[in-house]
């Protein structure tokens, strides 16, 4: 599978500054609270027309950063700007956010009603903000069809009637039914046979032409990714470690953390197979999470100076940034400059 090519410049759609999410954990008996760091200065931007994926392992706050977009969570600091507009969690400004951001979620039956069918599902939102009912079955018949359900044999059905991918067609038509210009996709491949997926995501290229849309695609496997995404953003612990066109990461990785989370990727090519080692073990708790970089529990170039102080986005190439001491030449870390493409 290979990239779409590199999506020409346009402007944001989406952009996020600096956000930053913390959650209060209790201990025993109410006691100990802790902070977990869910998120720490994440900035990143959705243009008109671009996909921009989203990796890293469980737990890396990359499904955190798509609850904060749609205003399912509130961040604790932090912008976010539609079409460079602030938006807050007032009520209005939420409904306005709604209209132009949507999602999709990895599980396909939980997101759906039970008690509605098919039909009345997708009409529902348009419902809620005015459309009538004529005009909104008209668009969910429109968007049935353009989903690959023919409406004269699924309109009527129940989700229990549906199989897995077949739930997650509907799931997308509910998205587009309000006419949204960005849709975030939540591992919404990822329960999904391979087959299965491979015609969700040609559907979503598809769609995505058809209704100008932008996506911001969050998924554990690189490969999904890479197929589906013009940008990527490689998160880790809360933070974002390396950005940059998904072609030229894929290509060449910056930093550690993305070398081994490629590395460990499975390559049926073994003349491209890497030697690298994989990244070991599991991410430390986000709770208290390491000093400096946080990385430098499990990185194998991790020295002193990573441990003692954070390393911030050092720019390599082209719209490339990599967070790592290796990438400044300045950082006094012994391989010091030596990132770079
Ligand atoms: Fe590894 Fe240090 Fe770079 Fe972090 S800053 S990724 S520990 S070399």
């Amino acid at each position: 599978m290979s990239a779409p090519a590199t999506h020409p410049v346009t402007a944001p759609v989406l952009t996020v500054e600096g956000l930053e999410k913390r959650f209060a954990v209790r201990g025993t008996f109410g006691r100990n609270a802790k902070t977990v760091h869910a998120l720490s200065e994440v900035s990143l931007s959705v243009r008109k027309g671009q996909t921009v994926g989203i990796v890293g392992e469980s737990g890396c706050g990359k499904s955190t950063v798509a609850r904060v977009i749609m205003g399912l969570i509130r961040q604790d600091d932090g912008i976010i700007r539609l079409h460079g507009q602030p938006s807050d969690h007032l009520p209005a400004s939420l409904k306005k956010r709604r209209r132009i951001v949507q999602m999709v979620f990895q599980d396909s039956s939980a997101s759906l009603n039970p008690r509605l069918n098919i039909e009345a599902s997708i009409m529902f939102a348009p419902m809620v903000n005015g459309t009538s009912r004529d005009e909104a079955r008209t668009h969910a018949h429109h968007l049935l069809e353009r989903t690959g359900l023919d409406p004269a044999q699924f309109a009527g059905r129940y989700p229990h009637e549906l199989s897995g991918g077949q739930r997650q067609r509907v799931n997308i038509a509910r998205a587009l039914a309000l006419r949204p210009e960005l849709i975030i996709f939540d591992e919404a491949v990822s329960a999904l046979d391979k087959s299965v997926e491979a015609q969700v995501l040609n559907l979503l290229l598809d769609l995505k032409k058809e209704f100008d849309l932008s996506y911001l695609f969050i998924s554990h496997d690189l490969n999904v990714v890479h197929y589906i995404s013009d940008d990527l953003v490689v998160m880790y612990l809360g933070q974002i470690v390396e950005r940059g066109p998904a072609d030229l990461i894929y290509a060449h990785p910056g930093h550690p953390y993305t070398r081994a989370l490629l590395a460990a990727m499975p390559n049926p090519d073994p003349e491209t197979r890497t030697e690298t080692a994989p990244v070991f073990g599991d991410p430390p708790s986000p709770i208290d999470p390491p000093s400096g970089c946080r990385f430098h529990t499990r990185c194998p170039f991790a020295e002193a100076v990573c441990e003692a102080s954070q390393p911030d986005q050092q720019r390599i190439g082209a719209d490339h940034d990599v967070a790592c001491h290796m990438a400044d030449g300045t950082s006094g870390h012994s391989r010091a400059g030596s990132i770079e493409q």
